[in-house]
């Protein structure tokens, strides 16, 4: 399937084309600061509603049967690999008064530590995806993508919903939006002597190969499919 999906017109070696080819995504960014602060405080949040005795209860449903029966712990599997349980396995294992020990509370704060960072950890992994997907290898067609600055909530209105609003307002009457995508990364090569095809939202390197580009049948094809699909838009919004 995956095969199939790289061969389609507009997939590449790193997979398939778009499902909605005339889609717009608005991603809504954070300065990074700011957002691994809210990271934190929120697994903070977490601890206060009770995350502890759900990681307690958890482990004495599952892990604990497995490894009484000799069975390994599996932190690879369903839930058990999500952030926040394998982080604190070491103090799972102890006994209840153990736990309220000197070195079941370190053990405890070192896996909060750990699941801090583990969660810092994933986000930077899904903003890399982001702009690898949509911002950096565009040898396939990518929609545009608007980013929309979320890290003053109190500024969310003029920032983000008033912004996004006129986005996907002028995007579904089919008119260009007044406010400007993010621009492509360029990563190919030389980025002076490309050359960009606005149909397939391509890079080519050189005007020769752009030229063979816009008349090979791939770029014809998308021509026709962009044509055709204008009247049915989809709208994507990424949240993070
Ligand atoms: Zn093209």
């Amino acid at each position: 399937m995956l095969k199939e999906q790289k061969e389609t017109a507009g997939g590449n070696e790193l997979g398939g084309p778009l499902r909605y080819p005339h889609s717009c995504i608005l991603w809504l960014q954070c300065d990074q600061e700011v957002l691994d602060h809210r990271l934190v405080s929120r697994v903070d949040t977490m601890l206060k509603q009770g995350l502890v005795q759900e990681l307690i209860n958890f482990h004495q449903l599952y892990n604990k049967d497995r490894l009484s029966i000799g069975a390994p712990h599996d932190y690879t599997t369903g839930i058990f690999q999500s952030i926040g349980f394998k982080e604190f396995h070491d103090f799972l294992m102890l006994n209840e008064e153990e736990r309220e020990s000197p070195e079941g509370k370190r053990l405890f704060q070192r896996g909060l530590e750990e699941m801090k960072l583990a969660t810092r950890r994933y986000a930077r992994k899904q903003l890399k995806w982001i702009r690898n997907r949509f911002l950096r290898r565009p040898n396939r067609p990518v929609p545009n993508v608007y980013g929309l600055d979320g890290t003053d909530p109190s500024q969310w209105d003029e920032k983000v919903l008033n912004r996004a609003l006129s986005i996907v307002d002028s995007f579904m009457k089919g008119e260009t939006p007044s406010i400007e995508p993010l621009s492509l990364e360029n990563s190919l090569n030389n980025a002076n002597n490309s050359e960009f095809c606005t149909v397939c939202r391509r890079v080519f390197i050189g005007r020769l190969q752009l030229e063979a580009h816009l008349n090979s049948k791939k770029h014809q094809k998308m021509e026709r499919r962009v044509a055709l699909a204008a009247p049915e838009q989809g709208v994507n919004l990424i949240l993070k």
